[in-house]
């Protein structure tokens, strides 16, 4: 059972009664999830949440390593994290997840930023009680990117959920795919899928506690159980999760294009709880670009899927991530890229220049574009993007929608938010006397 607090498990001596922690998280929602776990096991030894980051006790940063710019902030975020600890002396610091665990990162760190205590990869979840305890009592800083993880270790983990109505669940770690830009494998490790019952029980218990949504997470969550040479697939999972009473809705990320099935169109199509709504990465609309980045489907075979997608569920709303500046992407791949674009019409799209990442295959090609002009691609992307954004919301005006109101609006205090069953957010003012 994931969420439950099983604080026997735990040390006696990390006890952190009276002792306050910080997370900072980037990232992806595996990263949200995995800050979640490191909250769970903290609070069950006694630590609460501190307002900020001078009334901390502990203070954890878990990063990500996709791109060059959240590592950047990281190294920005440690040097004004300096003076704290130069002010509180007994502030442990510890920087964990996607960014220690590239070869060679963490000693560098360690080097560079000496006053922090501990450094753990994404592997060492489950050992962060233990080794949190070692750096109180070490006086350099403790490294662990083993990637040693015993089968099963992230089971039964407690979970601080930072929403009391949406629930992240994993199904699926790490990544078999190796697209040559991405880092993901590298860190995160070969698949390795839950057991469909655990899943099922983590599910189970989450809606007796009154979560009504739930986000099944994966790098592809398509792959779901090819390790475990089980008969059950993603599908069949989606099936089982849709009969259980007391969910509302059911999420899921994310899909790869090669892997979705017409049994997964099918599970879509026929569940009721499963929200319509699908983010599939396509990257690049040139084949020639697609073949470079390993994606292993062609432009036809994702728009086929688009189409066969609108056909099943005409509700559905499409999401996609995109790059641009992939070494060797001429202005003719960049504009086939735009017409793909044209063509699926996304509800929305998350844009990225390309970042070369050590140790993948793209970071060793040379890149022949000049920071100008991939930002002039991403801005002629996404303006395309924000107004087939618009036009598909206008459409949307005056017609009635089911919401999940998540609580008062961000942008303005005075209003309420909530989220579309096909992920729109949207603001609105609520009756006197029915506010949450
Ligand atoms: N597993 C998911 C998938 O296959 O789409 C998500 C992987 S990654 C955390 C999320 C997105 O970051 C990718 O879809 C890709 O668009 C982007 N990304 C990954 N590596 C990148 C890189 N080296 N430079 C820029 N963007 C990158
Ligand atoms: Fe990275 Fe590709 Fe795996 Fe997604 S499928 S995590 S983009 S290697």
């Amino acid at each position: 059972m994931q969420q439950e607090i099983l604080e026997k498990d735990l040390p006696a001596r990390l006890a952190g009664k009276g002792k306050r922690y910080l997370t900072i998280t980037f990232g992806c929602q595996a990263n949200e999830f995995d800050t979640e776990v490191l909250a769970g096991m903290l609070e069950s030894a006694g630590y609460s949440a501190a307002g900020g980051p001078d009334d901390a006790d502990l203070i954890i940063i878990n990063t990500c390593a996709v791109r060059r710019k959240p590592e950047e902030k990281v190294a920005g975020l440690l040097g004004r994290l300096k003076a704290l600890k130069e002010k509180n002396k007994d502030l442990v610091i510890a920087v964990g997840g996607c960014m220690p665990q590239q070869p060679g990162v963490a000693r560098d760190l360690a080097r560079r930023f000496r006053f922090v205590d501990l450094i753990f990869g994404t592997h060492a979840l489950p050992r962060f009680p233990q080794l949190l305890e070692r750096a109180r009592e070490s006086r350099r800083t403790l490294v662990d990117v083993d990637t040693d993880e015993e089968v099963g270790s992230r089971e039964g983990l407690p979970v601080r959920r930072s929403r009391d109505f949406h629930a992240w669940l994993p199904v699926i770690q790490g990544c078999n795919n190796f697209c040559s830009y991405c880092i993901v494998p590298y860190v995160r490790g070969r698949e390795r899928s839950r057991f469909f019952d655990e899943i099922i029980g983590d599910a189970r218990s989450l809606a007796a506690s009154g979560y009504m949504e739930i986000t099944l997470l994966g790098q592809n969550v398509n792959s779901y159980g090819n390790d475990l040479h089980e008969e059950r697939d993603f599908a069949d999972l989606l099936m089982e999760l849709d009969k259980m009473d007391g969910l509302s809705r059911i999420r899921f990320l994310t899909s790869h294009p090669k892997d979705l099935s017409p049994r997964l169109i099918e599970a879509m199509r026929r569940g009721e709880k499963i929200c319509e709504h699908l983010h599939l990465p396509v990257q690049a609309g040139s084949n020639r670009i697609l073949k470079l980045m390993n994606r292993r489907y062609s432009r036809e075979h994702y728009l086929e899927l688009v189409l066969a997608l609108k056909e099943a569920i005409p509700d559905i709303s499409l999401t996609t991530d995109l790059m641009v500046g992939f070494p060797g992407e001429t202005e003719e791949d960049f504009r086939q890229t735009l017409d793909l674009m044209e063509e699926a019409r996304f509800d929305q799209s998350f844009t990225f220049i390309y970042s070369p990442r050590p140790g993948t295959t793209a970071a060793k090609e040379k890149e022949l574009l000049s920071p100008g002009e991939k930002t002039e691609r991403l801005v002629i992307l996404t303006e395309m993007q924000n107004r087939i954004s618009l036009e598909i919301n206008k459409a949307l005006v005056g017609k009635k929608v089911e919401l999940l109101v998540e609580g008062s609006s961000k942008k303005n205090p005075e209003m309420q938010s909530g989220r579309t069953r096909t992920n729109k957010l949207v603001h609105f003012q609520c009756c006197r006397g029915s506010q949450r």
